[in-house]
Formats: C-alpha cells, structure tokens, sequence
C-alpha cells in the first residue's frame, strides 16, 4: 500500500504488516519479511514521478522559496 506522508510525499508501505520499513535491496519488508510485489513497487514509482512533477511546478511557481 502507499501513504502519502505529511510533505506530500509518498511512502511505500508494507501490505501485510503496515509499517514502512523496507529494504529497498531486497525489495523486502523489515518488520515481517514480506515481499513487496511488483505491482506495489510500479505504483509506488507512479506516485514518485507525479509527486516530483508536482514538486517541481511548486518550486518553478515559488522560486527563491525552496527550502
Ligand atoms: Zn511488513
């Protein structure tokens, strides 16, 4: 599953236990060891691109304000 973090960012989190611990080597979670599949990881990369899009229109429209 996918959280969306108070920055906007989002997070990759674990289907089977919640947490957001994950191993990013192994593609697995920390807490319990599940995998994360890979219909997880493409969406997670989904939202990563669009959250960076949208990061990068902000800091265009709010230049000099970055921080
Ligand atoms: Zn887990």
């Amino acid at each position: 599953m996918i959280f969306t973090n108070p920055a906007g960012a989002p997070e990759l989190a674990c289907d089977e236990c919640g947490c957001r611990w994950f191993d990013r080597m192994t593609g697995a979670c920390y807490e319990c060891g599940a995998a994360v599949s890979a219909d997880s990881r493409a969406e997670y990369a989904r939202a990563l691109d669009a959250f960076a899009a949208d990061r990068a229109r902000a800091g265009a429209a709010a230049a000099g304000k970055r921080p």
